[in-house]
C-alpha cells in the first residue's frame, strides 16, 4: 500500500477529526422547510461528511473536503447551498450556484437530491450535460435556474455563446474533483472558474486530494481553504499490508495457498473464498496437509458446529480456517495476522470487513488477494475506492502464466475490455465497486491453462467452482 504525502497549499487551515460536530439536523440554524425535507427523506442523523461539513460551509469560508461517493456530501454541500438561497431571495440575480461534476449520471443523482431537498422551498435548480438536447438547454438557462448542476464541457460551451452568466455565482462546487482531473476537465474547470464572481464561495469535494494536477486547481480556484479530514476506509487499515498475487486459475490459486500457508509466518490466517462449496473443498484441500491444522466455517453450519471451530481457533488448536464472508461477518478472533482472499471479495465494502479480521487494535497485519483474469478490473475498482494501491506480490517458480492486462486505463482497468452499458450509478466509484463483481469477459488476453494437479502436488478435484449467488455463503 502506498501512502503519498498530501499535496495541499501551506495557508489553508486544517480542521481536526475530533472538532465538535453536530449530532441532528436540528441543531443547525437550517429553515424548517429544509428540516421538513429531511424528515420526509428520512435523514434523520448527519452523516459524518454532513456533521463535519455543514456548520463550517455555512459561515461562507472555502472548504476542501476529502469525501468519497456514498458519504452523503451532496445533502453537505447542497444544504447550506438551499439555506442561503431561500433565506436571501435573489430574484433578479443570475445563476447563484454551479455545481460542477465529472459525469451526467452523477449530473443526474445530484439534481435529484437537490429537488428533494428543496422540494418544501421556491429555488430552482436544472441540470447541463453533455449528449442532451442543446436546444432545450438554452430554454432551461433562460429560465435562469438558481442553481445549475453541470458536467465541465457542456457548460463551457454555453458560457463561449454567452447563454450562462456566472458574475452574480455566490458558491462554486466541484464534486468528484479528482475524478474530474482523470477525465481530463481541468483546464475546463480552471476557465469556468475564472468567469465566476471572484467574490464567491468555493467548495472542492474529491475522494482524495493527492491526485496530480489538485494542487495547482486548489490555489487557483480556492481562497485559504478550510480542510475537513475525515476517517477514510484507508486511514482505518494503515496497519494492514495489502498484497496481490496473480493466477491463472483456481488450481494455481490452490498451489499458491499452500505455499504461504507452508512459508509465511503467521499465527492464525483465514481464507476468504465466495461461496460455500469452495469454501469445502479448500478446506478438503488444506486438511490432506499433515503440516496444516485446518477448519472451516459457512452460513448453512448449524451453531454447535460453528461454536465448536471457534474454540478450536481461540484455543490454538487450528490455526487456518476457510471461511464465507456471511460465516465470518462480526468474528472476533485474536491474533489474526493473515488473510487471504482466495476469491477476491465481491466489493470494497466486503474486502475492508475481510481485511479487518487482521490489523485489530493497531497489530501488524497482512491481506494477500488471488486475482485471477477475471477478478483484475474488481480489483482495480476496490484500489479506486480505497484509494490504495495493492503491492504485487510473486513466489519464485509458482508464477503463473498470465502476467496482468497488457494495457491499463487511467482508471487502473483493463484496457480494451467492453463497457457495460448502463451501469445506473456510474458516477459512483462505491456502486462501480458493485458493479464489477461479476465480469463477463478476462481482463486481458485469457491464459492457458495450466495441466491440471502437475507440479502442485494439490488433489485434481480442485474444480473450479460453479458461481452461485451470495445467499448461498
Ligand atoms: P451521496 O454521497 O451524497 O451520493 O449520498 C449517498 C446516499 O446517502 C444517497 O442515497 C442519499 O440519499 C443518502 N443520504 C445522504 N445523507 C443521508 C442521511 N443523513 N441519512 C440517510 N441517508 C442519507
Amino acid at each position: 500500500m502506498t501512502t503519498e504525502n498530501l499535496i495541499l497549499p501551506t495557508e489553508q487551515e486544517t480542521i481536526p477529526a475530533e472538532t465538535p460536530v453536530m449530532t441532528s439536523f436540528t441543531e443547525l440554524e437550517l429553515n424548517e422547510r429544509l428540516l421538513k425535507a429531511l424528515d420526509t427523506l428520512g435523514f434523520t442523523t448527519p452523516t459524518e461528511v454532513q456533521a463535519k461539513t455543514i456548520p463550517v460551509a455555512m459561515t461562507e469560508a472555502d472548504l476542501l473536503v476529502s469525501a468519497e461517493t456514498g458519504s452523503g456530501k451532496t445533502a453537505a454541500f447542497m444544504l447550506p447551498i438551499l439555506n442561503k438561497f431561500h433565506t436571501n431571495k435573489a430574484p433578479k440575480s443570475a445563476t447563484r450556484a454551479l455545481v460542477l461534476v465529472p459525469t451526467r449520471e452523477l449530473a443526474r443523482q445530484v439534481l435529484q437530491q437537490t429537488e428533494a431537498l428543496s422540494q418544501f422551498t421556491f429555488v430552482s435548480a436544472g441540470m447541463i450535460v453533455g449528449g442532451e438536447d442543446y436546444k432545450l438547454q438554452i430554454k432551461l438557462l433562460r429560465s435562469n435556474p438558481e442553481i445549475l448542476i453541470a458536467t465541465p464541457g457542456r457548460l463551457l460551451e454555453h458560457l463561449g455563446q454567452g447563454a450562462l452568466d456566472l458574475r452574480d455565482l455566490e458558491v462554486l462546487v466541484m464534486d468528484e474533483a479528482d475524478r474530474m482531473l482523470d477525465m481530463g476537465f481541468k483546464d475546463d474547470v480552471l476557465t469556468i472558474a475564472n468567469a465566476c464572481k471572484k467574490e464567491r464561495q468555493t467548495l472542492l469535494f474529491s475522494a482524495t486530494l493527492k491526485q496530480k494536477g489538485m494542487r495547482h486547481v486548489i490555489k487557483q480556484v480556492l481562497r485559504e481553504p478550510q480542510e475537513l479530514l475525515l476517517t477514510t476506509a484507508q486511514d482505518q487499515h494503515g496497519s494492514i499490508t495489502q498484497q496481490i498475487m496473480l493466477a491463472d486459475d483456481h488450481e494455481h490459486k490452490a498451489r499458491q495457498v499452500l505455499w504461504l500457508l507452508k512459508n509465511e509466518t503467521f499465527h492464525k490466517a483465514i481464507i476468504f473464498t465466495n461461496t460455500r462449496e469452495m469454501t469445502n473443498v479448500l478446506n478438503t484441500v488444506l486438511r490432506r496437509e499433515q503440516d496444516l491444522r485446518v477448519s472451516s466455517l459457512h452460513g448453512e453450519m448449524i451453531q454447535p458446529d460453528r461454536n465448536r471451530v471457534m474454540m478450536l481457533l481461540r484455543e490454538g488448536k487450528v490455526n487456518i480456517l476457510v471461511a464465507t464472508d456471511v460465516a465470518a461477518r462480526g468474528l472476533d478472533i485474536p491474533g489474526v495476522d493473515l488473510v487471504i482472499n482466495l476469491d477476491m471479495a465481491r466489493n470494497g465494502d466486503d474486502y475492508i470487513h475481510r481485511i479487518g479480521r487482521t490489523g485489530r487494535a493497531g497489530q501488524q497485519g497482512v491481506a494477500i488477494s488471488m486475482i485471477g483474469p477475471h477478478e483484475w478490473n474488481l480489483m482495480a475498482s476496490i484500489e479506486r475506492y480505497l484509494q490504495v494501491k495493492f503491492e504485487r506480490k510473486t513466489i519464485k517458480g509458482l508464477e503463473g502464466q498470465w502476467r496482468g492486462p497488457k494495457k491499463l486505463k487511467s482508471n487502473g482497468k483493463a484496457a480494451g475490455t467492453k463497457k457495460k452499458k448502463n451501469t445506473a450509478t456510474k458516477g459512483s466509484a462505491k456502486a462501480a465497486v458493485k458493479k464489477t463483481t461479476k465480469p463477463k469477459k478476462p481482463a486481458a488476453g485469457k491464459p492457458k491453462a495450466p495441466s491440471r494437479g502437475s507440479s502442485s502436488g494439490v488433489d485434481t478435484g480442485f474444480e473450479p467452482p460453479r458461481r452461485k449467488k451470495a445467499s448461498e455463503a
